[in-house]
């Protein structure tokens, strides 16, 4: 078994259900479950903070996993059920209502073509640090909060 972190993030029609939802069909997966949820945190888009036209605020979380699969078709799986996520908004090419990344497998580094693990950005993203650090602290160190302090993401439950 690999121990494996995923980001979930949402923005669009009901974000909090989509990402309990994703809770749900991550622990549902083959060959293995979900260990650890963070809490929901909540990030303003750039307009609300500017004073402009608010659009959806986004919901992200981190969970850890235990997996027997592999990283590849760890993430097919996860697209299916980003694209089953889609399945709530009415038209082709609509807006995804879930995005899931893969941020480290074990200690694995892939560099392929569909898939890079441990995620390229990951370490400049507080919507993806702070809730990593919440769930595995020992994974985020001090410094690399400090990097993305100025980004504000509230902690909701
Ligand atoms: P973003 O997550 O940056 O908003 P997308 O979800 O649209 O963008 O990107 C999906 C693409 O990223 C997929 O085609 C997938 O193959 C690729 N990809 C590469 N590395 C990863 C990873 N670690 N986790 C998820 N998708 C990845
Ligand atoms: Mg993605």
């Amino acid at each position: 078994m690999v121990t494996a972190y995923i980001a979930l993030g949402a923005n669009l029609g009901d974000a909090e259900a989509a990402i309990r939802q994703a809770f749900i069909a991550i622990n549902a997966l083959p060959g293995g479950s979900v260990k650890k949820t963070s809490s929901l945190y909540k990030t303003a888009p750039l307009e609300t903070l500017h004073g402009y036209a608010p659009g959806g605020d986004y919901i992200n979380a981190v969970v850890e996993i235990e997996t027997s699969l592999s990283a590849p078709a760890l993430l097919q799986h996860l697209q299916q059920i980003e694209q089953a996520a889609g399945r709530v908004r009415p038209h082709i090419n609509a807006p995804r209502t879930l995005d899931l990344d893969l941020l480290l497998y074990g200690e694995g580094r892939i560099d392929s073509t569909s898939l890079t693990v441990p995620h390229p950005r990951m370490w400049q993203r507080a919507f993806v640090l702070v809730p990593l650090a919440e769930i595995a602290p020992r994974l985020v160190t001090a410094n690399a909060l400090k990097a993305v302090e100025d980004q504000p993401v509230v902690r909701t439950r």
